[in-house]
């Protein structure tokens, strides 16, 4: 059933995908509300010193330089080849994207998107009714002055992403012993000895703190490949920098520890796995394998005390923990919608089962999807971008871009709708 102009649209996080989202619809039509609970691309900015594996063109659509060109036309864009770091993409991209007409004055920044709902009705009531789809949804968000209002729309779509919370470190992804009591939010910045879950500037900000430093990490993804090449890169010119690996398999598996695909379309991803794997073969990384971690504790002299599963691996000593063990997203601000969420990503069940079996592989190389499976359970509720994937990491810049073209081709009911192939001027 097609939802005609002009039709209203909340779109939750102002990161890349729900901004592309916001210009999308805005093209066609649709009153936009983007909320965003920090700055645009927060997330990206926490991340802003990580140079992209993909080049500028796969990280920005064609219709959003098309806005931008043509509101800007004296001000370049990065060249199409161009490597950024998220914090270029930020400023060369994303937030030149907010500032052009059709998204001006849309976004509200620093306002929290608490819950989501339909009018009238609880999450128990009319399961797949045809009334629930005529319901409006409701949006209950707080802003900077801790003001908090409802808001009616006519279409919600979550694009609030992952990297908002951090999945646990213990085995089996529960918490290890002794995490569930940290602020895991605060961890980095107040609080002494360091865990991170995240990607801190190891090699300017953060340098004093890990020069001549032992550092455990965690994980075997991307996030865990840039932190060891960075602290690889300080221990090059600090030799007493001491790096120690924990991954979970066993040393018998034979595969790369971080993962190589062949040929490989994005060279960087593919020179930053093979210097990682390298280092810890040469022994400049110490690699644990078989290691979950149990339990950890801070130490009087500001250090971790880090306990493992398999009672064989001793316990160690570390100066900082950064533990890359992924994310999962917020689904809180959900719970009262009739979304089915996948049992094992904990994204959207329908998007996820199209997943299931390259949730593993190369994420350039998605079996192909259909618009249709974008539709949850929740009528008008849609969930897009990297939290469409829940826990699954593979998902790219461009996997998002291909989402946001199928789902308004649902919501428009037009099967061939494809802005991304139409120039801004007709
Ligand atoms: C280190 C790193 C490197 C990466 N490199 C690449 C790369 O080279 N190429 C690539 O394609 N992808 C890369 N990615 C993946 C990248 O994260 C995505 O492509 C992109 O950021 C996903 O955008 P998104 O809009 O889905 O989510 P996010 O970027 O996570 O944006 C979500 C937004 O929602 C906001 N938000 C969250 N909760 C709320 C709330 N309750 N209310 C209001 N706002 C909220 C957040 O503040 C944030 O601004 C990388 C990721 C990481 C971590």
């Amino acid at each position: 059933m097609a939802i005609d102009t002009p039709a209203t649209i909340a779109i939750l996080g102002a990161g890349p995908i729900g901004l592309e989202a916001a210009i999308y619809a805005r093209f066609l039509g649709y009153e936009v509300t983007v909320y965003e609970k920090g700055r645009v691309a927060d997330h990206v900015r926490q991340w802003g010193h990580v140079t992209l594996f993909t080049p500028f063109h796969m990280n920005s659509s064609s219709l959003g330089r098309s806005a931008i060109e043509t509101q800007a036309p004296d001000a370049p864009l990065p060249k199409s080849d161009a490597h950024l770091t998220g914090q270029q993409w930020v400023e060369e991209y994303l937030t030149r994207l907010t500032q052009v007409d059709l998204l001006r004055g849309n976004i509200r920044e620093a306002t929290e998107v608490l819950a989501v709902g339909k009018e009238g009705f609880l999450k128990s009531e009319l399961v797949s009714h045809e009334e629930r789809f005529e319901e409006l949804q409701l949006v209950l968000a707080r802003n900077a002055a801790g003001e908090e209002q409802w808001q009616q729309f006519d279409i919600v779509i979550d694009t609030t992403g992952t990297f908002g919370v951090p999945n646990h470190l213990g085995p089996g992804g529960l918490p290890a012993a002794g995490e569930s009591s940290l602020n895991r939010d605060q961890l980095w910045a107040h609080q002494s000895p360091p865990l991170s879950f995240r990607l801190p500037n190891i090699e300017s900000e953060h340098r004093d703190f890990f020069a001549g430093k032992h550092t455990l990490v965690l994980g075997t993804g991307y996030s865990a490949a840039t932190n060891l090449s960075e602290l690889l890169k300080l221990q090059s010119k600090e030799g007493s920098t001491t790096i120690t690996w924990a991954v979970r398999h066993s040393e018998a598996t034979e595969r790369d520890l971080i993962a190589r695909f062949p040929d490989d379309a994005l060279p960087r991803r593919d020179l930053l796995a093979s210097e990682v794997n390298h280092a810890a073969t040469d022994g400049r990384i110490q690699v644990l394998f078989n290691a979950q971690i149990k339990g950890l504790a801070p130490m009087q002299n500001g250090r971790w005390d880090v306990q493992f599963y398999d009672e064989a691996i001793e316990a160690l000593q570390v100066d900082a923990i950064l533990a890359n063990v992924g994310f999962q997203g917020d689904w809180k601000i959900t719970e009262e919608t009739q979304l089915h969420r996948c049992y094992a990503s904990g994204g959207p069940m329908k998007w996820s089962a199209t997943l299931v079996n390259s949730s593993t592989a190369d994420c350039l190389s998605k079996t192909s999807q259909s618009s249709e499976n974008l539709i949850t359970t929740e009528p008008n509720f849609y969930v897009l971008g990297s939290k469409s994937h829940g826990r699954w990491s593979n998902f790219l810049f461009q996997n998002g871009l291909e989402q946001i073209r199928m789902l308004f081709s649902v919501i428009a009911d037009r099967t061939n709708l494809n802005l991304y192939q139409t120039p801004l001027s007709s």
